[in-house]
């Protein structure tokens, strides 16, 4: 760990569909000593709570996401929703095809996009702040200098999911099924009317198909500290 960077700025991060943003986003959350803020767990959260309360129209969704509380928890990195850790609860198929239908509703994002600049902008008073998700650079904080737009190949994407699904022991799953519901959602993201996913013009790219984590998280890092003024020695 190297030294301190100080408080007060916020990381964006964007990219589409298991380019490995979380995993790196996370890293580099815990490399800053910082905060990570994961922006499509609230996305997730309004979706998990449609399918469990039936909610199908876009005012219902707009209504779940005025309701849900968010706050961090720090031994995780992760974001309580009203008080709870969602966990794998977020991660399913059904969810996650779910959150990209809500995502793209005016009133939905319109509610989250606030929630997102406050937090981020308290948790700043304190200590580094990564936001990752798929307008951040270009929508929710356009103003920051680090801004980052993660990306992979599609197969490889697929398949370091499909790896990831295995490994945590999911039964059923298929290399196919991944890749095609990645591009369906990477599709639906990028080309809804509101906040599509898109590279800032001011982002770096960092094509980590052939990059490991460890090296992902290191240029990032390197390139924040280098341009900052640093606390300690
Ligand atoms: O990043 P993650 O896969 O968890 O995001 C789930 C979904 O939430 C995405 O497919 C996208 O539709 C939506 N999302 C979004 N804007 C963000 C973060 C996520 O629209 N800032």
């Amino acid at each position: 760990m190297g030294k301190r960077v100080k408080a007060g700025y916020i990381v964006a991060i964007d990219g589409p569909a298991g380019a490995g943003k979380s995993t790196v986003s996370r890293l580099l959350a815990s490399e800053l000593q910082g905060r990570l803020l994961d922006t499509g767990a609230m996305y997730r959260s309004v979706a998990y709570f449609a399918v469990k309360m039936h909610v199908t129209t876009a005012s219902g969704f707009s209504q779940i996401a005025k309701k849900l509380e968010f706050d961090y928890e720090p031994k995780n990195q992760s974001l309580l929703v009203n008080g709870i850790e969602m966990g794998q609860r977020l991660r399913t198929q059904s969810v996650s095809s779910l959150a990209s239908k809500v995502s793209a509703f005016k009133g939905v994002r319109q509610t989250l996009t606030a929630r997102q600049r406050t937090l981020a902008k308290t948790w700043a008073k304190s200590c580094p702040v990564v936001v990752e998700g798929r307008d951040i650079g270009t929508v929710v904080f356009p103003e920051v200098e680090y801004k980052f737009y993660v990306t992979a190949d599609p197969k490889i994407r697929a398949e370091r999911r499909y790896q990831q699904l295995k490994k945590q022991g999911a039964k059923g799953v298929s290399l196919k099924a991944i890749l095609k519901s990645n591009i369906e959602r990477d599709k639906q993201d990028s080309n809804r009317k509101h906040a599509p996913l898109k590279c800032a013009q001011d982002a770096i790219v960092v094509d980590t198909s052939k990059m490991s984590v460890n090296q992902v998280v290191q240029f990032m890092s390197e390139h924040i500290r280098g341009r900052i003024s640093l606390i300690g020695d």
